[in-house]
C-alpha cells in the first residue's frame, strides 16, 4: 500500500522560496573584487536570481545545459547558485586554482555554454581562450564601470545583463532528479572526474546539514564560509542558509589572516567554516596581534585533519569549539560531523581534545563501512581499520561521461580512505589510502605524524610521506617547515616527538623546507614530494 502524501518535488528554487517568504530579511555581505564590502537582504538575493534567470531565457539556455562559474563566495555567485539551478540548467563552479590544462580539460569535458567570472579570473579565461572554443559567452561578474580591458571575445557585463529584465520569473516544475550543478574532483592522480549534484541530493543534504549534530545553523546564526562556493559547494550552507535564514558574511578574494579577521571584527560571526591552511593562518595573524576571536563559538574544520595544536588553540586561546568534519566533493560534501554533544560535556578537556580528533560521527542519510583487503566488513572497535565505503542519497553513484567504475562496489562508494569506526559510529581516518606508509607490513598513519609535529611551536607546517626504504620497504620522512628565524634542530623534533608517537612511527629522516605544495584545495600536494624524495633513505 502506497502512503497518500503528496509528492512535490525538492527543488533548489524552493529553497530560495522560502528563504525569501520566510527570512527576507537575513543579511548576506560580501568582500567584492571591486575593494569595498557589499550587503544587502534574502530578498534582494531572491529577485536578482529570478532576474538572472531570465539572462539565461534570453540566452537560449536550455534544461540541463552547463553554466560555469569562476568566482569566489560572494553574493553575485549566491544568485547563480540558485537562478541558475533554479531554472532547471546545471551550475558548474570551477576551482580557479587548478591548473590551466585542468581548466581547459573540465570546461571542454562539462561542454559549458557560458562562464560567469569575477574580475580576479579574467587573465585566467584569457590565456585559454583558444582553447575553450565550445563556450559561447564570458559573463564578467562587476557593473559597467568595472568592466575589465580584456582580450576575450563575447564578453558581457553581469549587472548590464541583469539591468535589462525584469524580476518576474516562475521558478519552473521539473523532476527532483535532473541535475542541478556539478563540481570536479582536484585530480591529483589523471584528469579530473566531475560529480554531478541533483536537485534531490542538494535539499536532503542541506536539510542533513543544518542540525545540531552537524553544523548547527540557525536563524540566529552568522556564518562565515571561508570554504569556496567554488569547490564542495561551500559545504552545501548556501543552501542550508536558505532554510534557515541565517546571516551569511562572504569574504570575496580576502582569505588571508588580516582580511578575515576584518571581516570577523566588524561582522561578529559566530561560526566559521573551512579547511585547517585558512585556520592555521588566522591563529598566527591574531597571535601576532595579540587579538582573540570574540564572536566565534565555533569553528568547522574539514577537507583534510585538524590537528591536536588547532583544537587546542581554538579553545584555550579563543574560547571556540573546533567542530572536526570530513566529507568529500563525491558526498555533497558532509560525511561526518563532530558536534558537541552531552558526552564531550562531561569528559576532561584533554579527553575532550582526544575525541575530537576524530573525524566525528555520520549524519542522518550516511552509511559507512570498512572493509579489509578482502572485501570482508572489518569490525566497528576503534582498533581495525580498511578502506572506508559509504552510501546515502547525496553520494555518487558515477562519474559523469567516465567509464571507470571501479570506485562502486554493490552500491557503495569507495572513498580512497583508510579508516577505523568506534563502537559509538565515530570515524577516524588513518590515510588517505594512497598516503598511509606500509613499513614492514605495518601501517603509520602520515596523518598522525604531521598532526603530532606540527604540534612544535618552532613548525608552521610538516608533511609525512613514505619513502623507500631497503629492509622496511616505506619508512616515513618528515618535511617541516620552520617558523621564521626559527632554527629549531632535527633532534628538538625527535625529542618533541618521542612522547607523542610509538617508537617505531619516528621519522627515518626530518628535512627542513621552505614551504610545502599544495593541491587546488589547499592540502598538501604529496605526489610531488613523493616523487622527489622517494630515494631520500637510499641515497
Ligand atoms: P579533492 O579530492 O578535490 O582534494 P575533496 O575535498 O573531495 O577534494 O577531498 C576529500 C578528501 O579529503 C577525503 O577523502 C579525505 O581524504 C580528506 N579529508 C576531508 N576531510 C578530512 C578530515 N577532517 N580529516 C582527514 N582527511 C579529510
Amino acid at each position: 500500500m502506497q502512503g497518500l502524501m503528496m509528492d512535490r518535488p525538492l527543488l533548489i528554487s524552493s529553497l530560495l522560496e522560502h528563504a525569501e517568504s520566510t527570512h527576507p530579511n537575513s543579511e548576506i555581505v560580501s568582500r567584492r573584487c571591486e575593494g569595498d564590502i557589499h550587503r544587502y537582504q534574502m530578498r534582494d538575493a531572491a529577485r536578482r536570481s529570478r532576474q538572472l534567470a531570465n539572462v539565461l531565457r534570453s540566452l537560449d539556455i536550455q534544461p540541463g545545459d552547463r553554466i560555469a562559474t569562476l568566482a569566489w563566495n560572494g553574493y553575485r555567485h549566491f544568485e547563480l547558485y540558485f537562478g541558475v539551478s533554479g531554472y532547471g540548467a546545471v551550475l558548474h563552479t570551477i576551482n580557479p586554482r587548478l591548473f590551466a590544462e585542468q581548466l581547459v580539460y573540465i570546461i571542454n569535458h562539462a561542454e559549458d555554454r557560458y562562464i560567469f567570472v569575477d574580475l580576479t579570473f579574467v587573465p585566467l579565461l584569457e590565456a585559454i581562450q583558444d582553447k575553450i572554443n565550445a563556450v559561447e559567452g564570458i559573463i564578467v561578474m562587476c557593473d559597467a564601470d568595472h568592466m575589465p580591458e580584456t582580450s576575450l571575445t563575447n564578453v558581457h557585463c553581469y549587472e548590464t545583463l541583469l539591468a535589462q529584465q525584469s524580476d518576474d520569473f516562475s521558478w519552473p516544475q521539473f523532476d527532483e532528479r535532473s541535475a542541478a550543478s556539478m563540481c570536479y574532483t582536484s585530480g591529483t592522480t589523471g584528469n579530473p572526474k566531475g560529480v554531478l549534484y541533483s536537485h534531490r541530493s542538494t535539499v536532503i543534504h542541506a536539510m542533513g546539514s543544518i542540525g545540531e549534530e552537524a553544523l548547527g545553523l540557525a536563524s540566529t546564526s552568522c556564518f562565515l564560509p571561508v570554504v569556496p562556493m567554488f569547490h564542495v559547494n561551500a559545504w552545501g550552507t548556501p543552501y542550508s542558509a536558505a532554510i534557515t535564514g541565517a546571516k551569511q558574511v562572504f569574504p570575496g578574494p580576502g582569505m588571508d589572516g588580516a582580511s578575515l579577521w576584518e571581516l570577523i571584527d566588524t561582522e561578529q560571526p559566530d561560526l566559521l567554516l573551512g579547511v585547517p591552511t585558512v585556520w592555521l593562518m588566522l591563529l598566527n595573524h591574531m597571535d601576532a596581534i595579540g587579538k582573540t576571536l570574540e564572536s566565534v563559538q565555533n569553528v568547522v574544520v574539514g577537507g583534510a585533519a585538524a590537528p591536536y595544536s588547532m583544537i587546542k588553540a581554538f579553545q584555550e586561546k579563543h574560547d571556540a569549539f573546533l567542530i572536526h568534519a570530513w566529507g568529500m566533493t563525491e558526498m555533497s560534501p558532509i560525511g561526518t560531523v563532530n558536534s558537541y554533544n552531552a558526552v564531550m560535556a562531561s569528559l576532561p578537556l584533554e579527553q575532550r581534545y582526544q575525541l575530537q580528533l576524530k573525524q566525528g560521527r555520520p549524519i542522518y542519510g550516511v552509511e559507512m563501512k570498512i572493509i579489509d583487503d578482502k572485501g570482508e566488513s572489518l569490525p566497528h572497535d576503534g582498533v581495525a581499520f580498511g578502506r572506508l565505503l559509504v552510501r546515502g542519497p547525496w553520494i555518487v553513484s558515477s562519474y559523469y561521461k567516465h567509464d571507470d567504475n571501479s570506485s562502486f562496489i554493490d552500491g557503495w562508494f569507495d572513498t580512497g580512505d583508510v579508516a577505523t569506526i568506534d563502537e559509538n559510529n565515530y570515524l577516524n581516518i588513518v590515510d588517505r589510502s594512497k598516503d598511509v606508509i606500509k613499513s614492514g607490513g605495518e601501517w603509520i598513519s602520515s596523518i598522525d605524524l604531521e598532526n603530532a609535529a606540527v604540534g612544535h611551536p618552532d613548525l608552521v607546517e610538516c608533511c609525512v610521506i613514505g619513502a623507500r626504504h631497503e629492509k622496511w620497504d616505506e619508512r616515513p620522512l618528515l618535511l617541516a617547515v620552520r617558523k621564521e628565524g626559527s632554527w629549531v634542530s632535527e633532534d628538538d623534533i625527535r625529542q618533541f616527538l618521542s612522547d607523542k608517537i610509538a617508537k617505531w612511527w619516528m621519522p627515518d629522516a626530518i628535512v627542513f623546507v621552505d614551504e610545502l605544495p599544495h593541491t587546488a584545495t589547499g592540502k598538501l600536494l604529496k605526489i610531488n614530494l613523493r616523487k622527489q624524495y622517494e630515494n631520500y633513505l637510499l641515497e
